[in-house]
């Protein structure tokens, strides 16, 4: 039997009763193959012996016998003290809001302790232990390499270790391999029965990386597969015949609506975007082929608003609609009105959709859409409500596609008939992770700017000397014009030291610009409010803009030269490079002040160091990859793809390349190959969204 047949229900493992199973369903835990593929997120080693005497050089983990209670404290603060002993030396265990211990340690009796300790108040003492009585013939806490579960309400470590070992007796057995026989063999991986057990309860450290091994392994090989078989169906339904003048060198030009919105613009197409919108045309130039699935790649400011502009243009030919989908409220009502200032004067009818629009004007606006009396939407996640319908949605383009989750996209996709799509992302995804996230989907990249924009002039300053920081910042204002200050927090009270964009409004209105108009906006406004701020600043009224990362995304106010990150520390190299993003986009020299705390580590100045070497956000975001890892990416950990069970595909970049040449070679030798899949693989295969196509 396979593992994902294994669908008995969890009340048929030994001890779980109906109590349970809700609480495991919490887990996403339904039956006993979904027990088995709880993997452990950590593993403790406790298969050595660490008596108290050594608690300074790593955790305890020990037997004790309970000498002495006592209770400490008072009223709320009351707490259980136990002291123990093992053959090295004494230690005091603090029970804060554990009081039932006292019925289970008893003076006298033998405990197995694991936990950490320190010195304080002459004594050896720990708030963070693990006990439990030395039982003849249960299942050892100690002396072994214990997993450690994700949990949730109501289920404790000992319970799922209990579960998912008696679960593995009656289950895990006679399990049949998932992988192909060669490749086990090749790679020496575990058989899958052995690889599961190991998992969970290895004998060695040796067993539990060989049984790591075979099952990221196996889950990213399924993933592979996955985008193998698209890319192959894909490709077969592309092949259907198209008619040859269809298909010709005029895919490549614009078409005469494009030709007249271009004409109207100051200035024209960098090569970037021109290639870009060549590329979208050809895809949306077909009725019988696939849908366009295109990712559009392109850096802060190069543009990707305006080729979306011209993508919808040419859905609205073919009398379809097309859906705009930002964000925040901010950048799509940015959106929405630079989409009337461009588009109304062709012609075309633009709304703008969020979920702040008033009960009357809404009524009407979804009634117009409904009957196809718009053309173009712009908005926010308003636009795939349940009482939204379109007449004929045949263009879904979703800007800073990285805020959104899988399921959301999916929501807007759903509401037309096979809609083409267009995700635009100004995070720059590094390549490792782009084969597998986005493997099977048409890439566009736009790696030029602008022509005329000068690089922005970046600067690091200590916290100490931010007065020069400011000073600099005054005479820019004083020249015609504009700044923002962005603060990691909203408001002040968890961090003392730490500034915020509250109090700093405050300050800086008060103390340092106070011949300057200046406005804070931060996601706690009302949408009124914020937009009345940015119409402001947009308009040159507002001089100084104080915020947090809510301007990182998208906002466009060319004047602006001076952008002053405080704590730039907090941020993410990402972060900081779509903040820098927003100067830098008129004529004129802008500058960038990343000020950081006097405390700040070597380390942290090296991090923020990259910031001055590199323009190129894929650079950056390969830096900050390596930094901090890929859940930090934005937009790959809501991807869901990274939502494997074990695998993580940026750190098992490795095996993720091998298990690539494999499937598609295998793939490639039986196209309508049929392998058991996993089951996670299985779930992310139902949850993403249409794909395109990728070389095979
Ligand atoms: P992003 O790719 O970051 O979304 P935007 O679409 O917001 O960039 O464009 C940034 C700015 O550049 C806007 O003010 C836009 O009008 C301007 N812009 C776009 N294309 C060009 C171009 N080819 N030449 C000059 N300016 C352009
Ligand atoms: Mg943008």
């Amino acid at each position: 039997m396979f593992l994902r047949s294994l669908t008995a229900p969890l009340t048929t493992i030994r001890g779980i009763g109906p109590v349970l199973v809700p609480r495991f369903a919490r887990l996403g835990i339904r039956d006993a193959a979904g027990l088995l593929c709880h993997y452990p997120r950590d593993w403790e080693d406790r298969s050595r012996r660490v008596p108290i005497k050594d608690f300074h050089r790593s955790r305890v983990c020990t037997e004790v016998t309970v000498i002495a209670r006592d209770w400490i404290g008072f009223g709320r603060m009351r707490a259980l003290k136990v002291h123990v002993e093992d053959e090295s030396g004494r230690a005091a265990l603090l029970c804060f809001n554990r009081p039932w211990m006292e019925k289970q340690l008893v003076p006298g009796r033998r405990y197995r302790l694991c936990g950490h300790f320190y010195y304080k108040y002459r004594e050896i003492q720990s708030s963070s232990f693990e006990i439990e009585p030395i039982v003849p013939g249960e299942l050892a806490g100690f002396g072994r390499i214990l997993p450690v579960y994700p949990l949730s309400a109501g289920l404790t470590q000992a319970m799922l270790r209990r579960f998912v070992s008696r679960a593995l007796e009656q289950y895990a057995q006679n399990l049949e391999n998932e992988l192909p026989a060669e490749i086990i063999e090749r790679d020496r991986l575990l058989p899958k029965a052995a690889a599961l057990k190991a998992v969970h309860f290895p004998a060695s450290a040796l067993e539990l990386e060989l049984a790591k091994k075979t099952l990221i392994y196996e889950e990213l090989f399924y993933l592979e597969i996955m985008v193998g078989r698209r890319a192959i169906a894909r490709k077969k339904s592309a092949a259907s015949p198209v008619s040859p003048a269809r298909f010709s060198a005029s895919d490549r030009a614009f078409t005469p609506p494009q030709k007249r919105l271009l004409e109207r613009l100051p200035f024209s197409l960098t090569a970037g975007q021109e290639e870009a919108v060549a590329d979208i045309n050809r895809d949306m130039a077909h009725n019988d082929a696939p849908p366009m699935a295109r990712l559009l790649q392109g850096d802060v400011g190069s543009g990707k608003t305006l080729v979306s502009f011209l993508a919808a243009l040419r859905a609205v030919e073919d009398r379809g609609q097309a859906a705009i989908m930002a964000p925040t409220e901010l950048l799509a009502r940015q959106h929405a009105e630079n989409a009337a200032r461009l588009l109304e004067p062709l012609g075309l009818r633009i709304a703008f959709l969020t979920g702040n629009i008033k009960a009357a004007g809404r009524k009407e606006l979804l009634r117009s859409l409904s009957l196809g009396e718009i053309d173009i939407v712009v908005g926010t996640h308003a636009l795939f409500s349940k009482d939204v319908h379109y007449k004929n949605l045949t263009l879904v383009v979703i800007d800073e596609q990285h805020r959104f989750g899988v399921t959301q996209r999916s929501l807007i996709m759903a509401k037309g008939g096979r809609p083409h799509l267009l995700m635009m992302s100004a995070t720059p995804i590094p390549r490792t992770l782009a084969l597998t996230v986005f493997g099977d989907m048409d890439v566009s990249v736009i790696r030029d700017l602008p022509p005329g924009r000068k690089p922005v002039k970046t600067h690091l300053a200590k916290e100490s000397s931010e007065g020069r920081v400011y000073g600099f910042v005054r005479g820019e204002i004083a020249a015609g014009r504009q700044a923002y200050f962005v603060y990691p927090l909203i408001e002040g009270g968890v961090e003392a030291d730490l500034k915020d964009a509250v109090s700093m409004a405050d300050r800086l209105a008060r103390e340092v610009f106070p011949d300057f108009s200046l406005a804070l906006v931060h996601s706690k406004l009302d949408e009124e409010k914020k937009r009345l701020t940015m119409d402001r600043f947009r308009a040159g009224e507002i001089k100084i803009l104080v915020a947090t990362s809510v301007v990182e995304v998208g906002v466009d106010v060319p004047n602006a030269s001076c952008m002053v990150i405080e704590h730039a520390e907090r941020f993410g190299l990402s972060a900081l490079h779509q903040l820098r993003g927003r100067v830098g986009r008129g004529g004129d020299q802008s500058y960038c002040f990343l000020v950081y705390s006097d405390e700040l580590t070597e380390d942290g100045k090296a991090r923020l160091k990259v910031m001055l070497e590199n323009t190129d956000g894929f650079v950056i975001a390969e830096e900050d990859l390596k930094l901090r890892g890929p859940g930090q990416i934005a937009g790959i950990e809501q991807s869901g793809y990274l939502d494997l069970g074990i695998a993580n595909p940026v750190r098992d970049a490795e095996a993720l390349a091998r298990a690539r040449t494999d499937a598609f070679a295998i793939l490639e030798m039986d196209p309508g190959l049929l392998l058991p899949q996993s089951r996670v693989v299985a779930r992310v295969l139902e949850e993403a969204p249409p794909f395109g196509e990728v070389a095979l």
